[in-house]
């Protein structure tokens, strides 16, 4: 039969279209771009370009009213839309301008637009919900004595705003905080063009990022804090967030961070973001983070008995290192996080070598003749095992920190130290604001050193025990030791 009438075709076409949709959705479901470590972490079929991210924040005791806005480009077409969320109510929910349905399904919030969306077209989502500070340790937002901070690595990032929660699919962010008289409020990047907007009691400070940013590093501080204001090297803004009542306790250490930066950039090039400081926080993580341009550290670690300095920088440099690996540069997936801890660790080790305290000989040695017990318990660095249930954090094991960083000298070991020096450099130069793995770092070696190294670091990365050690036959095989 073909329809002669238009306006019946018209009319036909979309009633057969609505039947179409409801009998081909299945019902709304979590999904996962197939991380080997978080099958159910970030979302096919589209691109987050920018979030822009509200908070209005009264007390730890009280979810915080939040707004989440996504825009977005579909990658195909789509009838559905999931998000990572969980952790809060949502209250609405809208797609390009119009009501969507939303369901809350295991840790993702599905979306169904009221019309499907094109290939490559435009989503702009806004989103209306609560974000609750009170956690249950699993990351996310951090109390602190004063206020909130945030630790979202790995996984988390999704407990506190509505994304698409996997560092491959980075995006510019832009954070509007609003919080009690008395408090302030930083996040990651620079403050917005307009001075924080007073309201009654209240204060709304903004800030956006000017490079794109992975949800894991995602940082907003609220508290009783003094931000710090200095110039690092050609200039470079240098912001800290500290407890207002430590700060001149606290300002031996913030004065270090220019010569760290500096000592960075001598071996791989310049800072790659618009600012850099540390944000000490009082509370008590267990751990420091490398959130973009403003490093998470635990008040204690600086003011705490038993740290030595040499550590303490050592751990500054560690969290600074990352700003180049991890963060200007981001893992592809989460068996890549070798590549963020293995350099991170690399530099902190060279920078406690250079304190003359710790040398990087002894804490490679120490690493060799431990890491086949290592790879044994966790796998090996490129392909760990995945967490214990309930133990995300987990994930974070000596396998990808001293025995990633036992990858890194074994290849300087191999090709000397002058190719070395150019696949750092390279590395991060080639792949800045960007996403790159494993198999990128082997190609990328293989290029600067004139040769195929894949046979030599396919056993470093992804064998079940670590290779010998080339130049260091006095080392022994890690079994025989
Ligand atoms: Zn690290």
């Amino acid at each position: 039969m073909q329809l002669s009438s238009p306006r019946l075709r018209a009319a036909l076409l979309a009633a057969a279209s609505l039947t179409l949709v409801a009998a081909v959705l299945p019902p709304p479901a979590p999904l996962g771009i197939g991380d080997p470590l978080f099958p159910a972490l970030g979302n096919p079929g589209y691109d987050v370009l920018a979030y822009d991210l509200s908070f209005t924040y009264k007390d730890n005791r009280t979810p915080l009213d939040a707004v989440t806005v996504i825009d977005a480009r579909a990658e195909r077409p789509l009838e559905r839309i999931n998000l990572d969320f969980t952790h809060g109510k949502v209250a609405s929910v809208e797609v390009n301008g119009e009501p969507a349905r939303f369901e809350g399904v295991g840790e993702d919030l599905v979306l169904t637009p009221a019309r499907p969306v094109p290939r490559g077209g435009r989503l702009h989502i806004g989103v209306r919900h609560t974000s609750d500070p009170r956690g249950r340790g699993d990351g996310g937002w951090v109390p602190t004595e004063d206020g909130l901070a945030m630790a979202n690595q790995a996984d988390a990032a999704h407990r506190v705003f509505p994304c698409n929660d996997h560092p491959s699919d980075k995006a510019l962010f832009t954070f509007r905080i609003t919080a009690p008289a008395g408090l302030t409020a930083v996040a990651n990047g620079v403050p917005g063009t307009f001075p924080a907007h007073r309201s009654g009691s209240a204060t709304t400070w903004t800030y956006r990022t000017l490079h794109p940013m992975a949800t894991e590093l995602a940082q907003v501080s609220i508290g009783r804090s003094a931000v710090v204001h200095a110039t690092g090297p050609h200039g470079l803004p240098l912001r800290d967030v500290v407890p207002a009542a430590d700060r001149e306790l606290l300002d031996p250490w913030l004065k270090k961070t220019p010569g760290h930066i500096a000592w960075m950039e001598e071996r791989v090039g310049r800072y790659p973001f618009e600012n850099y400081g540390v944000l000490i926080a009082r509370a008590t993580t267990g751990f420091e983070l490398e959130t973009q341009t403003l490093s998470l550290f635990e008040r204690g670690i600086f003011t705490g008995e038993g740290y030595p300095e040499w550590y303490v920088e050592s751990v500054m440099v560690h969290e600074l290192a990352h700003q180049w690996f991890g963060d200007s540069v981001s893992p592809r997936s989460w068996s890549d996080l070798w590549l963020n801890e293995g350099h991170a660790t690399w530099y902190e080790a060279l920078y406690a070598d250079g304190l003359g305290t710790y040398s990087l000989e002894r804490r490679m040695r120490e690493a060799y003749q431990r890491s086949d017990q290592w790879r044994a318990a966790g796998g090996p660095p490129a392909a760990p095992k995945p967490a214990a249930p309930g133990e995300k954090i987990g994930l974070f094991r000596p396998a990808v920190y001293d025995g990633a960083a036992l990858i890194l000298y074994a290849l300087r070991q191999e090709v000397g130290a002058a190719v070395f020096d150019r696949i750092e450099r390279r590395w991060v130069a080639e792949h800045k604001d960007g996403v790159a793995g494993t198999a990128d770092f082997v190609r990328l070696a293989s290029r600067e050193a004139g040769r195929d190294l894949g046979p030599f670091l396919e056993p470093w990365l992804y064998g079940p025990t670590t290779p010998a050690m080339p130049g260091r036959p006095e080392w022994g095989t890690p079994k025989s030791v």
